[in-house]
């Protein structure tokens, strides 16, 4: 993704009240991020327990938009190993636990959210750009590589559209 600001994800936040975003905190290593080998940026908040964000980019019908939502891990951990619905890590060298998100508009004000299991420290970016652990000679692991990040984008994408669906 584009390298984006503070401020920038600040502006994208939908579906989060002014208290929710004035307490945000973002990552200590912030400066260091490199965009350049992120799909979308996620976090956890060091300050409030099971707090996380992400910020998508994200490709509508006007173009490019960043948008941010709040997630709030849930309560219970998987029992077992779960694998991440974004990236599919079939490794799972994250683990995966269930975050849910409220739906935009007045869907999401009645309570309404979305859950879906996703690598607890968001490192679907890492995990989608490992190869494949046994490939056959002549596999063209680049294709793989590009075939898995174009998967995640898009997988990212359907789930902030499916969270925006319901704003009026
Ligand atoms: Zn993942």
């Amino acid at each position: 993704m584009d390298p984006v600001s503070q401020q920038q994800i600040i502006d994208a936040f939908r579906g989060a009240t002014k208290s929710e975003i004035k307490r945000v905190t973002f990552p200590a290593d912030f400066d260091d991020l490199d965009f350049g080998k992120l799909e979308y940026l996620g976090w956890r908040d060091r300050k409030i327990p099971r707090r996380a964000y992400v910020a998508v980019p994200t490709t509508g019908p006007d173009g490019a938009e960043l948008v941010t939502v709040i997630l709030t891990q849930a309560e219970k951990k998987p029992a077992a190993k779960a694998m991440c619905s974004w990236c599919r890590d079939v490794n799972i060298t994250s683990q995966a636990v269930l975050y849910t998100v409220r739906r935009g508009g007045a869907a999401g004000r009645k309570g309404d959210t979305i859950g879906m299991l996703v690598c607890e420290d968001f490192s679907c970016a890492a995990n989608a750009r490992k190869l494949p652990p046994a490939f056959h000679k002549g596999t063209d692991v680049e294709m793989i590589r590009e075939q898995n990040l174009a998967d995640l984008r898009t997988r990212v994408n359907g789930f902030v559209a499916e969270v925006l669906s319901t704003e009026e």
